[in-house]
């Protein structure tokens, strides 16, 4: 039925402009977790085929780069606005795929339209240097060159967002790319493929495959074709698949996991930071990695804050995505919600207490109720794990420098939030705060002109932004002699 309806469901890969199967005929379903249902199939292609598919991106590739910037961009905004013009397709097939409500959905295709305008535009600004020569008889000139074919792994809670982030920048710099999309949610990132095609974008430019991770991703390392590995998924495949591929001399961009901390000073504004809170905690049902996982709450605040915060998060519609007025989805599958049941069981275990929610939801599946905790501590495992749901831990603090000392202690450095109306404090703490996003008074921030990315075991590199396209490029000199 859905294929009838839906004319992006696409169940086969893009290999240098050709739709095709697996090789050996081998697919892998894919659910609706909201409902469990089969959406239909993909290929389930492994290293012959993602072979193939870099050998196409490395020979489309020199015709690609040849062209001006202005000849790449004016694809580029064909694609941005075919994105624009097929919201509602391209928001029900994510929706289907990944569970998150039909308004986030929509929220997240025009997000990707916005990362594919933004970088059309940027592929104009690739700026060289002339740099004042030691010597008299010779200049000193700074080009900026594609680093080559890129090979883009993604994951489920962005499925379509994520690739423009990557894919966007990679174009304008000239490269060609080899996409796997997750496992979980192909549609989004074939869907992706059809409208560039559709866009103008040359065969071969633009692959994707799908299958098991394992072997696209040895394949993505050890191919020697491969210039550039970006990443986007949890902190241990990432450190794995770096390491490996660093050993192999390739660029690579990593945004990996977070466990935003979210302060809420005395002085704040309780209301907006208790809608902020929701904000940041509850998008795509807790499943992003800029979502707050630890909230630190100062003493005097804590008990206001814990009852607006607690009504606001009641008001939270939990269904199918599809259905009007839906805020949560499920969670992405059995896995992601027996984590989030293991975190809360440890925190009421170790002293924590329910505010609202605290379990699974009625509906059954992998719906569960959002969640506030209290008095929690940071022997929990949710002080230091990425919860990647909907839960929401309140701790107590005194001193700012409390408050900045638990938001730093963990390994990631993702993103960090906190509400104040002190000024001087606002700027004191945005500096002591060791993430490489920092909101002040917001809880969301993510845009395509502003850098995203971490520090410490959130990864490495910047996307969106003017620094976006600097993970696509590389660096030559050029002495000009004998003058
Ligand atoms: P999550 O825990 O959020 O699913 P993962 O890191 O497992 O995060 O997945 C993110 C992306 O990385 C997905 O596209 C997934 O298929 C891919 N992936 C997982 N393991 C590997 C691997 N060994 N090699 C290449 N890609 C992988």
């Amino acid at each position: 039925m859905l294929k009838k309806t839906n004319p992006f469901l696409r169940e086969a890969n893009l290999i240098g402009g050709a739709w095709v199967g697996a090789d050996s005929g081998a697919v892998i379903e894919v659910n609706n977790p909201a409902t469990g249902e089969i959406i239909g199939t993909v290929p389930n292609a492994g290293r012959a085929e993602t072979r193939r598919a870099i050998a196409a991106a490395h020979a489309a590739m020199p015709a690609w780069a040849a062209k001006t910037a202005a000849e790449r961009a004016a694809i580029m905004h064909r694609l941005a606005g075919l994105i624009r013009e097929n919201l509602d397709g391209l928001a029900e097939l994510l929706t289907l795929e990944q569970g998150k409500s039909l308004a986030e959905a929509k929220g997240e295709v025009l997000g990707s339209a916005a990362y594919v305008q933004w970088f059309a535009e940027e592929a104009r600004r690739v700026y060289g240097d002339v740099i004042p020569s030691p010597w008299g008889n010779r200049k000193i000139l700074v080009m900026k060159e594609p680093v080559g074919v890129a090979a883009c792994i993604t994951p489920w809670n962005f499925p379509s967002s994520m690739i423009s982030r990557k894919v966007g920048a990679a174009l304008a710099a000239g490269c060609s790319v080899v996409v796997k999309p997750a496992d979980l949610t192909p549609y989004s990132g074939l869907a992706w493929g059809v409208l560039a095609a559709e866009a103008g974008v040359p065969d071969g430019v633009v692959n994707i495959v799908t299958g098991t991770a394992a072997p696209i991703g040895d394949e993505f390392i050890d191919n020697q074709l491969v210039r550039k590995l970006t990443f986007t998924g949890s902190t241990a495949v990432g450190k794995m698949l770096a390491s490996r591929a660093v050993a192999n001399m390739k660029r690579v961009s990593m945004e990996l996991g977070g466990n935003a901390p979210f302060i809420v000073f005395d002085d704040a504004d309780i209301d907006r930071a208790a809608e902020q809170a929701v904000l940041s905690k509850f998008r795509n049902s807790g499943q992003t990695c800029v979502c707050t996982n630890r909230f630190y709450v100062q003493a005097g605040v804590y008990e206001e804050f814990a009852a607006k915060f607690a009504k606001a998060v009641q008001a939270l519609k939990v269904g199918n995505g599809l259905e009007a007025g839906v805020a949560q989805g499920p969670l992405i599958n059995a896995a992601a919600i027996a984590k989030v049941e293991a975190h809360v069981a440890d925190a009421l275990a170790k002293g924590a207490s329910v505010v609202t929610g605290g379990g699974r939801h009625d509906l059954g599946g992998t719906f569960f109720t959002p969640t506030v905790l209290r008095d929690a501590t940071p022997d929990m495992r949710i002080a230091t794990e990425e919860t990647f749901g909907p839960v929401a831990p309140m701790f107590r603090f005194e001193t700012e420098a409390e408050a900045i000392g638990l938001a730093n202690a963990t390994d990631f450095g993702l993103a960090g939030y906190f509400f104040t109306r002190d000024l001087a404090r606002a700027f004191r703490v945005a500096a002591a705060l060791k993430f490489g996003q920092v909101g002040i008074n917001e809880g969301l921030l993510t845009t395509e002109v502003a850098p995203f990315g971490g520090v410490k075991d959130s990864g490495l590199g910047r996307e969106g932004s003017k620094y976006g396209l600097d993970d696509y490029l590389d660096i030559k000199y050029v002495c000009v002699g004998g003058l």
